[in-house]
């Protein structure tokens, strides 16, 4: 298989005899798709087998390496949408880059809306969305991942919090969360009782920073607060049970970025 990495495309292209049709080409992506639905789902195949089919059939006139070599095309082209590709076919480094968009071309007509939810993104929302479909498949090959993650800057937007408010809560609260009345579950870096501030109504919705509007919570019931099926209830529980906090009128929230992200920010 390394051999074949070393294969430039010049080689490709004077392998066999003429240059693939396009018929040729899409019947290579449709049985490289089967595979990678197969080996994402953590079925079985076999590739030597497909290899042999595709030769008794479409790609009658090519050699089993050069079938080989341009899956590893399909694997680059993959690579380069940031989408998974058949481990066993390790991209081909030096596939040109007109090959290159041709097999992207051919690929995005072929049908890998499937592999959408697969490809990184910096948006926190995004990557959520993705991650509940992803759940809803049976995940059975071990993701790759990545050694050394991208980064992307955008502007976000922060709030310039009063050191005060979120010292006052928490000593009020003395290491004891103010939804579930559990002690806090480990002392901080500063050796004191670990809770969370909250704002009930979310800074973004125009929510105060204000002893009115901030919890001291425990990480459980502060996650709960954001992401919890019964939200909302939890949160109107809150006003109840703590007659410091007043309910203040919501607006819409202004922008993605201000939607939660560090624990103890909002
Ligand atoms: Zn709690
Ligand atoms: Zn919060």
């Amino acid at each position: 298989m390394t051999g074949l990495l070393q294969m430039s495309i010049s080689q490709d292209l004077t392998q066999g005899s003429q240059a693939w049709s396009d018929a040729e080409l899409v019947s290579a992506v449709q049985a490289y798709l089967h595979m990678l639905r197969l080996e994402l789902s953590g079925d079985s195949y076999s590739k030597a087998e497909i290899n042999r089919q595709l030769r008794e059939g479409p790609l009658a006139t090519r050699t089993k390496a050069s079938v080989e070599f341009r899956m590893q095309n399909i694997s680059a082209a993959l690579y380069e949408l940031k989408m998974p590709w058949i481990t066993g076919y390790l991209p081909a480094r030096n596939i040109g880059s007109a090959v290159k968009e041709k097999m992207i071309a051919l690929l995005k007509t072929s049908g890998i809306d499937f592999l959408k939810a697969y490809v990184p993104t910096s948006h926190v929302e995004a990557l959520d969305v993705k991650v509940a479909e992803l759940r809803q498949r049976h995940m059975g090959k071990r993701p790759l991942g990545s050694i050394r993650p991208a980064t992307e800057t955008r502007s976000t937007t922060t709030y310039v919090r009063d050191p005060a408010v979120k010292a006052w809560v928490l000593q009020l609260a003395s290491g004891v969360c103010e939804a579930c009345d559990c002690k806090a579950p480990f002392l901080g870096q500063d050796g004191l009782p670990y809770l969370e501030v909250h704002h009930v109504m979310p800074l973004s919705s125009h929510g105060s920073d204000t002893p009115s509007n901030a919890v001291a919570l425990c990480p459980n019931c502060h996650r709960r607060c954001h992401y919890a099926y019964d939200r909302d209830e939890f949160k109107l529980a809150l006003y109840e049970k703590i007659p410091r906090l007043v309910l203040e009128v919501p607006e819409p929230i202004q922008s993605e970025t201000d939607v939660f992200i560090e624990p103890d920010v909002s």
